[in-house]
């Protein structure tokens, strides 16, 4: 998709009766840094997305792999956007915890993530309430990085689901990734349209779910079955700001 039918796409989503605008949070909202706990989030980003969470008829969503409390934490917001952390499985005002049996595998999948990391500066393992991930953004020969993800691959925990990302190996203890979620909240919120941004793998679950009156944006480079693409997390700031003030002047006309 060229920059012109980005262009007509987002005049006609902005048309829809009710609307859904939802962005996945690092590389789309926040760049990258070594230090997870501290990414550069484009504030502007996060406010057009608050003006759009007040408009009536319309939502605002930012949908993370994080963890609830850290999306919370990161990203600031008002009340007006909703927060949904684990892909999915974290919703705001919605608390959910593992079963006995499933933090019994993700503790058995973080002790062999663990083992596997031993002696490997930089590599970390996180711990999410469904999720173990594992992180090698931080191990500085690449070839290393990679081999220790193809290990973990190899791991095939009993009853985990596997899910590969940017210099990550996830494991969850639960089926929902992001289409399941984006799916749901469609037939909840009786939405019309949904726009969704991301830039990682774990996106395209959302993407592909996605339908006609729908609009998909990739943010950077890679393949992507979305309909839209955007280059940086600037771009993505373009995109909501312009959805912020073009559905401002449609609900008034
Ligand atoms: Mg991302």
């Amino acid at each position: 998709m060229d920059n012109t039918s980005l262009d007509s796409r987002l005049d006609s989503v902005i048309q829809a009766p009710r609307l859904l605008v939802i962005s996945d949070f690092d590389g789309t909202i926040a760049d990258f840094a070594d230090d997870p706990e501290n990414v550069p989030v484009n504030r502007a980003s996060i406010e057009a997305l608050e003006t759009l969470g007040e408009f009536p008829d319309t939502g605002a969503v930012i949908l993370s792999g994080r963890d609830l409390a850290t999306l919370r934490r990161l990203s600031g917001t008002r009340d007006s956007v909703e927060l949904v952390g684990s892909h999915g499985a974290e919703s705001t005002g919605v608390p959910v915890e593992p079963t006995a049996a499933q933090r019994q595998r993700l503790d058995a999948v973080g002790r062999r993530l663990n083992d596997l990391i031993a002696g490997h500066p930089g590599a970390a393992v996180e711990s999410k309430p469904f999720h173990r991930v594992l992180h090698t953004r931080r191990v500085a020969d690449r070839e290393l990085g990679d081999r220790i993800l193809r290990e973990a691959l190899e791991l095939h925990p009993e009853g985990m689901h596997v899910s590969t990302g940017k210099c990550i190996v996830e494991f969850s203890a639960v089926s929902v990734n992001k289409g399941t979620w984006i799916t749901g909240a469609k037939s909840r919120g009786n939405w019309d349209s949904i726009v969704f941004l991301g830039d990682d793998v774990t996106d395209e679950d959302g993407f592909r779910v996605l339908g006609d009156g729908d609009l998909g944006i990739k943010v950077g480079d890679g393949d992507t079955v979305a309909a839209g693409r955007v280059p940086d997390t600037d771009g993505v700031r373009i995109v909501l700001e312009r959805l912020a003030a073009e559905r401002a002047a449609h609900l008034t006309r």
